[in-house]
Formats: C-alpha cells, sequence, structure tokens
C-alpha cells in the first residue's frame, strides 16, 4: 500500500521500545508519563456523568458545536481568569486532549519546510506532530531555569520561524520552570519578530509550594502586541482524568476560525458527554480539594524520588528540583570515572529492575546523551526507595 508523503516525516517512538518492557513482572517503572489513576475522582465524576445522561441528555447525548459546549467554556473562562488572564468564552476552543490542539495548530499554521523552535528537551509527541506536518524541527538550548531566552532571540532571527513551542511550567520532560523576566522577554519577542508563540500549560496547576509565576497568557496583557502572537493550550488531563479527553486552545480570533474548520472535518466536535459531564464536575466545586490532594501526593513523591536520588547516586547525577509537575529531568556527570551514556544506563537499570526514559527522543535537534526522565506520579513510596537503589546498582 502507498502511504502519503508526510508519514516519511515521522517514525514510531523510540520510547515506545522502553513502554514495551514495562510489563516485565517485577520492575518498578518512573517511565510512565501518566497520572496517578487512584487519584481520579471516580465518585465525583460518576454523579457528574450521571447528572449529564439523565438531566441533560439533549446536549450530552447529541452533536455537538465545534467550539465546545457554551457551559464549559464559560467555566474555562472564569477559572483562566482566576488565573489572571482576560480571556471570554469566545477565545476558547474546547479540544479532545490539549494533544488535538497541538494538531491543530500544525494543521493551521505548518507547511512543509517551514520552522518551528522548541525547547530542547520538549514533549515528543509535539516534535512528532509538527514533523508530520512537513515542519523542520529545531531545538533551543535551556537550562535548569526552561529555555534560554537569548538563545531563542538568536535562533529566531536566524531561522525566522513559523512558530516558537513551549512548556513554561513543570515542562515535560523537563520539569523546569520558566522564570518571570524570561516570561516577559518571550512575549517581547512574539511581538517584536511577529512570530506565533505556543504556551502549553498541561502541569502549571500542580504546584508543590508556591503558585509558579504568571502564564504567558496572563502577562500578555501587559507587554503590548503580544496577545496577537500568542496560543495558549490547556487540559484536563493532568488535573481530572485524561479518559474525558478534554483539553483546550485560546487563539486570536483568525487562528482559532481556521482551528474550529479544521476542526470540523477531524472530529466535529469533543465529545459530549465528557464536555457536559466536565461541566456538571466543575460546577459541583469539588475539582479544588481534587487538585489540593493530587498536589500534595506529588510533592512528598517529588520529595522522596529527589532525597533518595541524592543519598543514592550522589555527584553521579544532576537535576534541578522541580517544583511542581510530575516528572525529575536527570543528567550523568560522568562523576567518578562513570559513562555519561543515559542509554547504557537505561539498559542497565531494566536488567536490575527498574525503568526510566532515555532523553535522547526528546531532542529535535542537538540531543544530550547523558540525560534522562524520571516521573514520581505513580509510584508508591516503598517502590521509590527500592527503585533508586537499583539505579545505583545500574550506575
Ligand atoms: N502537552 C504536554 C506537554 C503533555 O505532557 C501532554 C500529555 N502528556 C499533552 C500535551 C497532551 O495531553 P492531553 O491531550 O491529554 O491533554
Amino acid at each position: 500500500m502507498q502511504f502519503a508523503k508526510r508519514l516519511q516525516n515521522v517514525e514510531t517512538s523510540a520510547i515506545r521500545e522502553i513502554f514495551k518492557l514495562l510489563g516485565t513482572p517485577g520492575i518498578i517503572s518512573f517511565a510512565g508519563g501518566f497520572p496517578d489513576a487512584a487519584l481520579f475522582d471516580r465518585e465525583g465524576l460518576a454523579e457528574a456523568a450521571r447528572k449529564a445522561v439523565l438531566e441533560q441528555p439533549a446536549a450530552s447525548l447529541q452533536y455537538g458545536p465545534t467550539e465546545g459546549y457554551q457551559p464549559l467554556r464559560e467555566q474555562i473562562t472564569s477559572r483562566l481568569h482566576e488565573q489572571g488572564a482576560q480571556v471570554a468564552p469566545a477565545d476558547v476552543l474546547v479540544t479532545t486532549g490539549s494533544q488535538q490542539a497541538l494538531d491543530l495548530l500544525g494543521k493551521t499554521l505548518l507547511s512543509p519546510g517551514d520552522k518551528v523552535l522548541v525547547e530542547g528537551p520538549t514533549f515528543l509527541a509535539t516534535i512528532q506532530c509538527f514533523r508530520l506536518y512537513g515542519a523542520e524541527v529545531i531545538s533551543v538550548p535551556t537550562d535548569g531555569d526552561g529555555v534560554q531566552v537569548d538563545a531563542l532571540e538568536r535562533l529566531i532571527a536566524e531561522h525566522r520561524p513559523r512558530l516558537v513551542y513551549l512548556i513554561p511550567t513543570f515542562g515535560n520532560p523537563s520539569g523546569s520552570l520558566l522564570p518571570l523576566a524570561r516570561r516577559r522577554r518571550v512575549l517581547e519577542l512574539a511581538a517584536q519578530h511577529r512570530v506565533v508563540v505556543v504556551e502549553d500549560n498541561p502541569y502549571g496547576e500542580l504546584y508543590f509550594d508556591e503558585l509558579p509565576p504568571a502564564t504567558l497568557l496572563a502577562l500578555s496583557a501587559t507587554v503590548p502586541g503580544s496577545r496577537d502572537w500568542l496560543v495558549y493550550c490547556g487540559s484536563f488531563s493532568k488535573i481530572l482524568s485524561p479518559g474525558l479527553r478534554l483539553g483546550w486552545m485560546v487563539a486570536p480570533a483568525a487562528l482559532l476560525a481556521n482551528a474550529v474548520m479544521c476542526k470540523q472535518f477531524s472530529d466535529a466536535n469533543s465529545s459530549m458527554l465528557a464536555q457536559v459531564t466536565a461541566s456538571e464536575y466543575l460546577q459541583t466545586g469539588r475539582l479544588a480539594a481534587t487538585l489540593t490532594n493530587v498536589q500534595q501526593v506529588y510533592a512528598e513523591r517529588a520529595r522522596l524520588m529527589m532525597e533518595r536520588l541524592r543519598a543514592e547516586l550522589g555527584e553521579a547525577l544532576a537535576f534541578t528540583p522541580p517544583r511542581g509537575g510530575m516528572f525529575i529531568w536527570a543528567r550523568l556527570t560522568g562523576a567518578g570515572g562513570r559513562s555519561g551514556d543515559a542509554a547504557a544506563f537505561v539498559r542497565r537499570g531494566i536488567e536490575q529492575g527498574v525503568a526510566v526514559v532515555p532523553g535522547l527522543p526528546f531532542y529535535a535537534t542537538e540531543p544530550d546523551p547523558a540525560t534522562f526522565r524520571m516521573s514520581y506520579a505513580t509510584v508508591p513510596d516503598e517502590k521509590i526507595i527500592e527503585g533508586v537503589q537499583r539505579l545505583a546498582r545500574a550506575l
């Protein structure tokens, strides 16, 4: 069978190979990217789903508007207001996970040969999604504080990218948090160079101790001209449940209209059953308590994992302590004459019964082969302790 030429731009993800091994009995996995299913508010969601079906059948069981279920768009808008962003319901497109928002951005903005700048490292599926539309995806150097804005400016001037994709708050896989001054600079660059900046923010509400700096979306009100170039992607996946497959995109009107048109040809509307359920759920006010619980559990697991890593692997490992989100991004320093080859380390880890993800596939260009990603989100304390011991043996 002859497939579309665009498929030549992508390959199945290298980390799938790791995921195949996760079925091995006894393996402790820090490799996953899922939220902890034990923290889903099953009772609250069951009640909301029941209400959606029995009390709102005309909405929940019927086709709906492509833009999204209006009450949900309003609820998303008011949550964004609480986070300091000036948005109207008409600026919000409900999407089938934020993954669909990324796909719609590819569809509406990218032509073959266009350039896209992303953080090195960044979310793997974004690299693949943009490549599928023929884009050349280029990494911008990062440090423990996220993207380096001087490098970003230089690469924008050099490549004239169609868009810049960033995860400023608790990135996947980096876990890093972009400081306020850098956020301002990103917005200034967007306005000055007239380049679309995408803020992907599925983890922003999973902070541990203090609130992260304001989102680019909120800050855009204070940087003249930046809002015209800013796209914001949000998601219910990490704060409520990924099974709902619900996210949203906030974008300038012309871009949003094109995204709505493309979505019409794709899935017509995101599941109305999911949208009405989410809307009923938000109305109960239970999300605040659910979220607090998730924050606390992840914070404790992150602290334990960091403490064990420092104790067991010491200076062989460098990482910036995450202040939220689900990931620790680490680098083998090569201290003590050890190899800084994370791929070999990951293989030895599997032999010892612990899985982490090698960093290489998270880089669009210029990979750092000494890096790897760990998630603490789904791992109970005793397994964190045992898993880190196994990592130390692998080292
Ligand atoms: N963006 C990032 C950075 C992610 O990590 C994920 C999921 N792991 C997504 C987008 C997609 O999430 P969803 O489609 O479930 O909203």
